[in-house]
């Protein structure tokens, strides 16, 4: 079996977890975002040319503009850049009646790992650039009856900042409201725009491959990639490694 690590964590920035950083929509929330900006391609595009890889490649994590308009540059859309504001409104719109039909399922693996990080008393951050990730996370509820947004925390979901992923300043505002160094802070991402921004930030990132993309996030810097955030070592990381299970 093929070994999803880059050829060693860095043991520069071993041992020295204490804080962690998370996406929101492919990491904690299985969000309608892929579906919506397929969608509404009518009218700008043929939407089965939106496939999945393009989305991981193009459009995930990216704020909403930027990721419009990768979107018709990838798809070869003439004016893409002038389009893009349109195109925006119409994912918007599509992504709104998808969030209003319920389509927001948590991961049951980040659910359990989230909880996990809570008790070795770590401080975390929800980091997503989308501004309906605040609303997504307070539908979910966990077992504590308490919703997901509430057990981070800090949350920098959908601020506006000068740059988006893969520019680390989200990752690095999250830092900073953990009060926490970058340095300590591991970072689960399942963009490579993500992961990039995690590196940029002098952060260990922590690839979530759900969709069999790990070559992607290891080609983009990731020190660990695992399919479920089950498959990380918990008694690792209680002594500040990230590591995959070795079961
Ligand atoms: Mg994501």
């Amino acid at each position: 079996m093929t070994s999803l690590e880059s050829p060693g964590v860095d043991a520069a920035r071993s041992g020295r977890l204490t804080a962690g950083i998370f996406d929101v929509d492919g990491v904690l929330l299985a969000s309608p975002h892929e579906q919506a900006w397929r969608e509404a391609l009518v009218g700008f595009a043929e939407p089965r040319l939106f496939t999945t890889a393009m989305y991981q490649a193009h459009v995930a994590g990216k704020p909403r503009l930027s990721g419009a308009r990768a979107a018709l540059e990838a798809l070869g859309v003439p004016d893409a850049d002038q389009r893009s504001i349109h195109y925006a409104e119409c994912k918007q719109e599509r992504l709104e009646e998808l969030i209003k039909a319920g389509n927001i399922v948590a991961f049951p693996d980040a659910l359990r790992f989230v909880q996990a990080v809570m008790t070795l008393g770590w401080p975390i951050a929800a980091a997503s650039s989308s501004k309906n990730a605040n609303r997504m996370m307070q539908s979910i509820r966990l077992a504590s009856g308490q919703n997901l947004l509430d057990a981070f925390s800090a949350n920098v979901c959908g601020r506006d900042l000068a740059h988006g992923k893969p520019n680390p300043d989200i990752f690095l505002l999250a830092a900073q409201e953990l009060r926490v160094a970058p340095a300590h802070c591991f970072v689960a991402e399942d963009a490579p725009a993500g992961i990039e921004a995690a590196r940029a930030g002098g952060m260990t990132a922590l690839g979530v491959a759900r969709l069999h993309d790990a070559e992607p996030l290891l080609a983009s810097g990731a020190d660990l990639v695992v399919a479920s955030l089950d498959q990380v070592a918990l008694d690792s990381l209680a002594g500040g490694d990230l590591r995959r299970q070795s079961t």
